[in-house]
């Protein structure tokens, strides 16, 4: 390879791993929104309201089956170029928490602390691996 196409080829695995990150930011962006409007779904309406919260666990199944491959995917490429440990467990723990949020395994009232708790954590790990892949040259 010659040495611009090396750059080029560089340049274009950041921009793609950016990208998966973004992804998963705006995802986790999403869920939040969701579960932090929740304690105001009665303000809805009878009709919104009541479909938020019926909505809740299946919304909450459907983001994680999205996260989970997601944040291995870019996770997982992120550590083997940066190694940050930190980054990769707090993806790890935060996923776990979503799982036992929604699974309700702990109870169904944890449901929405877990997740909001979990996707904070994710959504974190997934800035810190942003800010590694663009501090790389
Ligand atoms: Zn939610």
């Amino acid at each position: 390879m010659q040495p611009s196409d090396h750059n080029k080829h560089n340049k274009h695995n950041k921009h793609q791993a950016v990208a998966l990150d973004r992804w998963a930011i705006i995802l986790s962006g999403i869920c939040l929104l969701h579960c932090l409007a929740l304690p105001f779904a009665v303000l809805l309406g009878p009709v919104l309201g009541q479909w938020l919260l019926d909505t809740e666990t299946n919304a909450h199944w459907l983001l994680l089956a999205m996260a989970l491959p997601l944040s291995f995917w870019a996770l997982g490429r992120g550590y083997k170029s940066h190694k940050s440990l930190l980054t990769l467990t707090l993806g790890s723990v935060g996923l776990l928490l979503m799982f036992l949020g929604v699974s309700h395994l702990v109870g169904e009232a944890f449901e929405v602390p877990f997740t909001v708790i979990g996707v904070c954590a994710v959504m974190f790990a997934h800035i810190r691996n942003t800010l590694a892949t663009l501090r790389q040259h």
